[in-house]
């Protein structure tokens, strides 16, 4: 039975990494392994930032050393895990795409968006396909474009897992069953009309779930530079400590908290199939590793902590101070989803209807457009979204030691405040 191994840009973000990776292939390569691969290192951000720049201003110097900038980094790379390889000349080539790519008129920013960062999955999966087969390793690269089909919701598409069945079991299924270890793009798709598309920033986890969902494999791991799923991020937390073994649900709910560390639709595929997932620490792999399986046995005795910075909190009260109605919260929902932005609390009294979400300059000025005229709008930018799972009052209070408290929502197994 298969097994999917995602790795991710951090673990990948110079030769020596890719080189780590080939170790642990090498290890499991004797039996059917699908590897999911991310952009290398910081890529995704800096090909964002490469489109906004550019976009900003179609000639400027500042856009062409990022493009080169991030090419020399591919390039040596590339030169370190395969030196001498004709190789070279094929990366140099993908980034002469991509600068092509980057000249052509947009008329829509989304889609412009998964057109220039679709390129970083593709940079990695070809350094890291050439490398495994240099390395001796049987290795097939599969483009994400030839297996993972997408609606045109382009930076959050949908799968399409009727036609994702169809070409999953023609490619993936047909090259395992040749003894070939496949290689995929994490992250990236294609729509109906062949353009490329994401699944949304840390998608590869979720390109994970899809393929294993569809081979029926016998476990995922995602490799970490952590020792497994911790309660709490370690960089901002005292005392934490590793979760041995979660819940799909429990998982569920912290990717919906914002937990960083899984994708959030990465679960709903696993449990369907009850396949198991683990979070591995890729320098430590004799560590134990965190299990998210059906098993929920431990979830209320752990209390987890989830921080999301950037946060705007929307308050929406009717002009002539009317109940905030039906039809109202229609209006507020449909300018929502129409300028892609996800709520990540809620709360409504008579007269107002707060909201709070990541703030992103772009959306909230076009959001504010559209909602001006017809309601009050008053808001706080640079909040933060404190969610604690299965909390006591001795961890809430010291939590909240000198914070200011926006809005507050409880639960018997959840506290989710906006503070600063
Ligand atoms: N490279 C993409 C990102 O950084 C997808 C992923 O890493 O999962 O968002
Ligand atoms: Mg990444």
């Amino acid at each position: 039975m298969t097994r999917v191994f995602k790795f991710g840009g951090a673990l990948m973000q110079n030769a020596e990494g890719i080189m780590k990776v080939g170790d642990i292939i090498e290890e499991y390569s004797c039996e059917p392994l699908v590897i999911v691969v991310s952009a290398l290192g910081k890529t995704t951000n800096a090909l964002e930032n490469l489109l906004s720049i550019y976009l900003e201003d179609k000639n400027s110097n500042e856009s062409q050393e990022v493009y080169f900038k991030l090419k020399q980094y591919h390039l040596k790379i590339l030169n370190k895990l395969c030196p001498n390889s004709e190789e070279n000349a094929k990366l140099d080539k993908l980034f002469s795409e991509l600068w092509e790519a980057l000249n052509t008129d947009y008329k829509d920013h989304y889609f412009a968006y998964d057109q220039i960062v679709s390129f970083g999955e593709r940079f990695s999966s070809f350094i890291v396909t050439n490398y495994l087969m240099q390395r001796g390793i049987n290795v097939k690269g599969i483009d994400s474009t030839e297996i993972i089909v997408t609606d045109s919701n382009f930076t959050d598409a949908t799968v399409d897992w009727k036609t994702t069945n169809k070409t999953i079991d023609a490619k993936v299924a047909t090259s395992l069953s040749l003894g070939y270890t496949v290689v995929i793009q994490g992250f990236i798709a294609f729509d109906h009309k062949g353009m490329y598309t994401t699944l949304g920033r840390e998608g590869s986890d979720f390109t994970a779930a899809i393929v294993a969902n569809i081979l029926n494999a016998k476990e995922v791991t995602i490799w970490k530079d952590v020792p497994g799923l911790m309660n709490a991020d370690p960089k901002r937390f005292e005392d934490t400590f590793q979760l041995k073994k979660i819940s799909y649900h429990e998982a569920i709910e912290l990717a919906f908290y914002g937990a960083s560390i899984i994708h959030p639709k990465t679960i709903q595929p696993l449990k369907e199939k009850g396949i198991p997932l683990y979070v591995r620490s890729f320098y430590n792999p004799q560590n134990k590793p965190s299990l998210i399986s059906s098993d929920s046995s431990s979830d209320e005795k752990e209390h987890k902590i989830i921080l999301k910075d950037n946060q705007v909190l929307l308050s929406i009260t009717s002009k002539n101070l009317d109940f905030i109605t039906e039809e109202n919260l229609t209006l507020i929902f449909k300018a929502l989803s129409q300028h892609k932005i996800h709520v990540n609390m809620m709360q409504n009294s008579a007269v107002s209807f707060s909201i709070s979400f990541n703030y992103h300059e772009n959306k909230f000025n076009a959001l504010l457009k559209e909602l001006d005229d017809k309601f009050k709008i008053r808001y706080n930018i640079g909040l933060q979204l404190l969610t604690i799972r299965h909390y006591s009052d001795e961890i809430l209070n010291k939590q909240l030691q000198g914070k200011n408290i926006f809005l507050e929502q409880k639960s018997r197994s959840t506290v989710q405040l906006l503070i600063r």
